[in-house]
């Protein structure tokens, strides 16, 4: 049972269509390096397309009613979108989710240092990475510096032509014998994942500064630049990233390269979705962005938060129609699509793949009825009856779409946010776009997978 290839059904409005998504999906990940850059890009597409902030609505004390467009924002890096329906909010929502954490390396609280007159940047890294992968590349900086009068210093080096960039440095080929009869996983370890910032020394320092004269000429440069101090690191979320814009791959440009495709890629073509329909539904449609997926969904802006049920909560009150079982009620009777990439087969790596049950670049978006590692352990399982409405509006809305699981089933595995969703008895099943070496710092996606999940988003809103 083979799934066919989307690319081989496109005419030519389609292609225009496609080309058009792609073209909008890697200025967004341009925008969006980390997730509260996510957060800002979103807000400011939402209300270009008429949503209004929850909060400011119930403010003011305006009855939310069918037609109206929201978002509700959690510490600048979780947000969700809620078009309101003709139906009652207790009978349930469509819901898209997926997540806007990429993996990285962030900056640790008490980061420079100076070395034999080279000034460092100590990392601590986010999610899964290979380590071996982030050295010797153009690397950015993103983030934001807090100060101690609340004030919020934006920081972004490393993306302009004209910006310089950061750099982690290997051992050369040379003299790596020794490293090279290593592990892969302890060829370059985590604490040596340090970012080269400087490298010339600050001059007429009194006697006690100069033996750290280039780390004091950095902190010169940090201070005229951004009006901060060296303990302004303390409270500050600075993130390192690959520099550099997305870009389309292969010489038929059918791909896109880029970092942080999981799982902006799925992000950002349910906000598209979202945004994109007019009309009032009759049933209540959301597009739900968090964070922390790639730590297991914890704190305040991770889907294991309350920052969702919340947020359901303050709409029913806003419409009047608040109880604790109407919240309820609303939750258990929705619908999910919970988006994250699939493992894209990968023939250099076949034998990590079971061919029936893998996930095929340009085969349309991923559902996996399950994930998890081993014995399904982790997941969410997708009830069959759920499994068959979804592929029938797939299909009813000419959406190419494939079932995959992530890799043989003895080979590791993964999970995502599905099971947390599933906790209040909503329908949830794990979809999305498949994805060539995932997690590392340069991902590839099919232009065509784009399209689809843009396209199975829009009919779930629809008729889920
Ligand atoms: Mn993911
Ligand atoms: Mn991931």
């Amino acid at each position: 049972m083979e799934r066919r290839n989307a690319w081989l059904s496109y005419k030519e409005a389609d292609e225009n269509e496609m080309e058009k998504l792609n073209r909008a999906y890697r200025e967004f990940l341009n925008k969006g390096k980390t997730e509260r850059e996510c957060v800002t890009e979103i807000v400011k597409q939402a209300e270009a397309a008429g949503y209004e902030a929850l909060e400011a609505k119930i403010s003011r004390g305006d009855k939310i009613q069918a037609g109206d467009k929201v978002y509700a924002v959690g510490m600048k890096k979780i947000v969700a979108l809620f078009h309101v329906g003709t139906e009652e909010l207790s009978k349930g929502m469509s819901i898209l989710c997926a997540h806007i954490d990429s993996p990285r390396l962030d900056i640790k609280q008490n980061p420079l240092y100076e070395d034999t007159d080279l000034a460092y940047l100590d990392t601590h890294y986010y999610g899964g990475v290979k380590k071996y992968q982030w050295v010797t590349l153009p690397l950015a900086m993103h983030g934001v510096v807090v100060k101690k009068d609340g004030s919020v210093v934006d920081i972004s080096i490393g993306e302009d032509e004209d910006d310089p960039v950061l750099y982690i440095t290997d051992l050369l080929i040379h003299l790596a014998g020794k490293q090279l009869q290593k592990k892969a996983a302890e060829v370059i370890e985590g604490e040596s994942l340090d970012i080269l910032i400087g490298s010339r020394p600050l001059a007429d320092l009194p006697d006690d500064k100069k033996k750290e004269a280039v780390k004091q000429n950095v902190l010169k440069i940090l201070n005229e630049k951004y009006g901060i101090e060296e303990e302004d690191f303390l409270s500050a979320e600075l993130e390192i990233v690959p520099a550099g814009k997305a870009r389309e791959c292969g010489l038929d440009r059918s791909m896109i390269a880029a970092y942080g495709q999981d799982d902006r890629v799925c992000a950002y073509t349910s906000l598209a979705a979202m945004l994109e329909m007019n009309e009032t539904p009759k049933r209540t449609g959301c597009c739900l962005l968090v964070d922390k997926e790639e730590i297991g969904s914890v704190g305040a802006t991770g889907m294991q938060s309350r920052f969702f049920e919340n947020s359901v909560a303050e709409l029913l009150d806003g419409m009047g129609c608040y109880s604790e079982l109407a919240v309820r009620r609303a939750l258990r009777n929705s619908s999910m699509l919970s988006s994250d990439v699939s493992a894209g087969y990968d023939p250099a790596y076949s034998e990590a793949f079971e061919k029936k049950n893998a996930a095929y670049l340009g085969r349309g978006i991923v559902l996996n009825k399950f994930t998890g590692a081993r014995g399904k352990s982790g997941s969410n399982d997708a009830n069959a009856e759920y499994v068959a409405r979804v592929r029938k509006i797939f299909d009813d809305h000419d959406v190419a779409f494939q079932t995959a699981e992530l890799g043989k089933v003895d080979f590791g595995g993964g999970g995502t946010i599905a099971y947390i969703a599933a906790l209040y008895g909503m329908e949830v099943i794990d979809s999305g776009v498949a994805v060539l070496s995932m997690h590392s710092p340069w991902e590839v996606t099919s232009k065509a997978d784009v399209y689809e999940a843009y396209k199975a988003y829009k009919a779930f809103l629809l008729e889920a």
